[in-house]
């Protein structure tokens, strides 16, 4: 049986832990990484939405194809359903994300009042942006956070994703039985509150290169990890004691 991660057992010595894991994986994966993406937040959201339980290459051959189909995200609203889930293909479950981006679309035209880019975000403090979002149907933590750091809005909202996520869970630095939705308030607040977009994203792309290059789902390679001494888990996985809540 896998060993369970031992939880910090206070927010000062999770708040260490999670900021010398930052450190270490910065170092060991290049840090500062660069932003990937330069869409309006309209797109970064519509195009959140595909990658949902998607492969990057999938997801960004149906976000190509639909914006070949459909150039204005208005078209994309009034469009048939067929044709938009025969444009978005490539991706998992194009029947399903099809009318939910359509209803998105829609609701997001009745907010604004009409055609809305959501550059009006900016102006919004983070949580209330998020708020704002998240009270779309279909729109969950990791959207949201991700239409406001990768879009052009650069603002310092962190996703988890399914590899950060395991990584976190694996530090001790959330629960095991903690999902990766409630995860983001919890993970958020071990950040440094003044951390700019630059700071948050290296974070989040650390941890996930970590969870993709080493510490995979199956078989971490916990001999070779660099946070080892952070790690209750790691630690325990190949026999040794416990790691100790950081100073
Ligand atoms: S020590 Fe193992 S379980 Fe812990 S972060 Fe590293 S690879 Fe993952």
């Amino acid at each position: 049986m896998e060993p369970t991660s031992a939880v910090c057992t206070d927010f000062a010595s999770c708040q260490a832990r999670a900021l010398r894991a930052h450190e270490l994986l910065c170092a060991e994966y290049g840090a500062p990484f660069r932003f990937f993406s330069i869409k309006d937040p309209l797109s970064e959201l519509i195009s959140a939405l595909l990658s949902h339980r998607t492969r990057n290459q999938e997801s960004h051959r149906a976000y190509q194809q639909l914006r070949t189909d459909f150039p204005t995200w208005e078209e994309v609203r009034d469009a048939p359903t067929a044709a938009v889930e025969q444009a978005i293909s490539a991706c998992t479950w194009p029947e399903q994300k099809a009318p939910r981006i359509q209803a998105v679309l829609r609701e997001i035209s009745t907010r604004c009042g009409g055609p809305c880019d959501l550059s009006f975000l900016a102006e919004k403090p983070i949580p209330e942006a998020r708020a704002w979002l998240e009270s779309i149907s279909g729109v969950g933590p990791k959207t949201s956070a991700a239409t406001l750091l990768f879009s052009s809005l650069r603002l310092p909202a962190m996703p988890v994703d399914s590899h950060h996520h395991r990584v976190a869970q694996r530090l001790g630095l959330i629960g095991p039985k903690v999902g990766e939705g409630p995860a983001h308030k919890l993970l958020a607040a071990l950040l440094p509150p003044e951390w700019d977009a630059q700071q948050v994203y290296d974070h989040h792309e650390a941890l996930m290169f970590h969870g993709q290059k080493c510490c995979y789902f199956h078989s971490p390679a916990c001999g070779r990890c660099v946070v080892l001494d952070q790690c209750p888990f790691g630690q325990a996985r190949l026999g040794k004691p416990a790691a100790q809540n950081p100073a």
